[in-house]
Parts: structure tokens; C-alpha cells; sequence
């Protein structure tokens, strides 16, 4: 038999376990062509299947209602209709929360588990290990001697966020919650500090924590967390935006809806790439956009609109027109003679 956890009903706020339904049905008989029927050993349970209960736009699809929830899986090859895989192999594939599951050869990889645990498939060198890693060292690019901060820090994101961190000379500080979260954040993963996100003086805490700032921040948490590193964050720091995890819960009921919140949400899944610039910070291509635009502007193919005053004394009363957007184009003053 295939028992299998499907989704009961939508969750409002925190799931609870009537949010669930266990479901006990035959194991698939046939399998088809060039899939694989695997009998799942290891379920890995991660941050995003919270979303997944929800039915709002995001980047991934929802459960369905009576649908089997969604889940990484470490499993055994039980029947193969492919030449890749043998009856007896250890595979990574997205069984979802159940014993047995039918998945496509393309959603299945061999796993080598003679040298390394298969545990170790589902966390450091599974989703969450590569995340880290992607997030860290494509966008936070950390240097040495700056300072990282990733809360949810002994988590199998945040615990490799710092591991890596140190790795290229950085110093990580790790948010976490309570002490004992903290203790093994700096003893088993190396964080120069630890805080805990719950303190009632967490923001003062991270402050100190940090005297030079901080860097990159590693987001996994938004809210409070956010507000408290916002302050903190250095000239040219980066921010992987990774996870909300604290806004899971409240998304369809709006709870904690802040225009922070929404806007961190909206660079996670619509994977928005905001960053701050002043146009000193470019100087190096100033020559190679003189060569580029000005002869399209002497050509005419890029188009001025300019604004003329006439005469220094409207200079303040031009300036005030601006700022309540009374100019057509380029405000300019021509300076006269007298
Ligand atoms: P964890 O195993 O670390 O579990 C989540 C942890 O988040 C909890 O243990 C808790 O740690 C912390 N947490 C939960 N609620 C709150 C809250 N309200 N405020 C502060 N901390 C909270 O998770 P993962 O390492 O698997 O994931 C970490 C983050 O990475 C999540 O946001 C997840 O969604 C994201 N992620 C994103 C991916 C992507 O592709 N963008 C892929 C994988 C993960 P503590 O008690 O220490 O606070």
C-alpha cells in the first residue's frame, strides 16, 4: 500500500495538522516508458512547501487540494522502463510525501551514496547546499574581510551561507533563534557571532556585532530581521534575496503586509535585480558612451527636448516650476549679458 500526505485544505495563518490528510491507496502497477517506480527512503521537508499550500501567483505551482504534498526525496529504484537506472539504485527525485512515486527519468539522478551519506543529498549538497552556494557566491560575492550576516544560520541554508563566508576571508555573523541556536552556529559552523532574532534588544545586538557594517546580507528571513539590518548595510553592500520565511504564514491572510515586506516578496519571486548606483560610481565607460551617443545625437536619431529660461534672476522660480514638474524637457537657464 501507498500511504501519501495530500493536501487537506488551505492553510490560514500557521498550518495545523488538519491542514494535512493521510491517504492510504495501492502502490502504481504499471509504469510507463521511460519511468521509474521508486520506493522513497528520506523526505526532505524545506521552507518552500509552505508556500506551496497557498494558492497565490508565485514561482511555483500550488498543491492542489487532495493532491499529494511536494517534497524531495531520497529513493530506491524499485521497477525502471529506462536503461539508466537499475532496479536497486539510490536516486534524488521529487517523490513527494509518500512510500512509492512514479517519476520521469529526467526528475531522477544516480546517486553516489558508497562515500557520502545519502542524507548529505538532501541538505549541503542537495537544494539547500546550492542555494547557498549560488546565492552567496554569484550574488553576495563576499571578500575578505567584509562582513556577512544569514539568519536562519544553522539551517542547512544558512549553516553553509557561513561556512563559505569564512572560507573566502569573510566574517559571518549568523542570526538565529535563541541560545542554544546560537551556540552551535559559532561552535559547529565556525560564525565569528551569533544573535538571537528573538532578544528584545536583537537590533542593538546586531549592531554591535557588526562594527563595520555589514556587507552582504544573505536574506532568508524579511520583517523584523530586514529592518534591523537595513541600517547596517554598508556602501556597494549586496543582498541575495533567498527567502521570507517569516511572511510564509501571513501571505494569504495579509498579516504583517508592509510595503517592505511586499517589495522584498516581489524581488524573491519575480527575481528583480534592484541596485543603487550614483553615476560617479561608472566613470570608467564615460568615453565609451561619448563615442556611442554623441554622434547619434548629431545625427538627430536620439532626440533633445530642452527647456530655456531666460535670465539668471529665474533661475529660483525655474528651480521651484521643477520640482513641481512645470518643465518640458531639460530645464536650462540662459545666463544673459547683463
Ligand atoms: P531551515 O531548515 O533553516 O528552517 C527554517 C528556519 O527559519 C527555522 O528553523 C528558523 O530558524 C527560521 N525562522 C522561521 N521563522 C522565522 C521567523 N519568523 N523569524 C526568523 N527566523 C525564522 O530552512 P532552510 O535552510 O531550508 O531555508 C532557509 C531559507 O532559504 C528559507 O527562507 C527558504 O525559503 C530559503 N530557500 C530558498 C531557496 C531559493 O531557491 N530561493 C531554496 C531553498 C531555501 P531560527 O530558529 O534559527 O530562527
Amino acid at each position: 500500500m501507498n500511504r501519501q500526505w495530500q493536501l487537506n485544505r488551505r492553510p490560514v495563518g500557521e498550518p495545523t495538522i488538519s491542514d494535512f490528510k493521510l491517504v492510504t491507496g495501492n502502490v502504481p502497477a504499471r509504469v510507463a516508458e521511460n519511468d521509474v517506480l521508486v520506493r522513497n527512503r528520506l523526505l526532505s521537508l524545506d521552507p518552500y512547501m509552505r508556500w506551496r499550500m497557498d494558492d497565490a501567483k508565485s514561482y511555483a505551482p500550488a498543491v492542489g487540494l487532495g493532491e499529494v504534498m511536494v517534497g524531495a526525496t531520497i529513493s530506491e529504484v524499485l521497477q525502471s522502463q529506462t536503461p539508466e537506472f537499475k532496479v536497486g539504485d539510490i536516486v534524488a527525485a521529487q517523490g513527494g510525501w509518500q512510500d512509492y512515486a512514479v517519476v520521469n527519468r529526467k526528475a531522477v539522478r544516480k546517486l553516489d551514496v558508497d562515500q557520502i551519506a545519502p542524507e548529505a543529498y538532501l541538505g549541503v549538497l542537495g537544494s539547500p547546499g546550492f542555494t547557498a552556494y549560488a546565492g552567496l557566491m554569484k550574488i553576495g560575492n563576499p571578500r575578505p574581510g567584509e562582513t556577512v550576516v544569514v539568519g536562519a544560520a544553522t539551517g542547512p541554508v544558512g549553516s553553509m551561507v557561513g561556512q563559505l563566508a569564512r572560507r573566502t576571508g569573510a566574517r559571518a555573523v549568523a542570526i538565529a533563534g535563541g541560545a542554544e541556536k546560537c551556540g552551535i552556529a559559532t561552535s559547529e559552523f565556525g560564525f565569528s557571532a551569533a544573535i538571537d532574532h528573538r532578544a528584545p534588544d536583537f537590533a542593538a545586538q546586531l549592531a554591535k556585532a557588526c562594527p563595520d557594517g555589514i556587507d552582504v546580507y544573505f536574506e532568508n528571513i524579511g520583517g523584523e530581521v530586514l529592518e534591523a539590518v537595513i541600517p547596517l548595510l554598508n556602501d556597494f553592500a549586496r543582498i541575495p534575496v533567498c527567502g521570507v520565511i517569516s511572511q510564509y504564514s501571513g501571505l494569504a491572510s495579509g498579516e504583517n503586509e508592509t510595503s517592505l515586506n511586499r517589495f522584498m516578496r516581489d524581488i524573491l519571486v519575480k527575481r528583480l535585480l534592484v541596485r543603487g548606483f550614483i553615476v560617479t560610481d561608472f566613470a570608467d565607460i564615460r568615453e565609451e558612451f561619448d563615442q556611442t551617443i554623441a554622434p547619434l545625437v548629431a545625427s538627430g536619431e536620439i532626440r533633445r527636448l530642452e527647456d530655456v529660461v531666460e535670465g539668471l534672476e529665474q533661475a529660483p522660480h525655474a528651480f521651484l516650476g521643477l520640482l513641481r514638474g512645470k518643465n518640458r524637457g531639460k530645464l536650462i537657464v540662459r545666463i544673459d549679458d547683463d
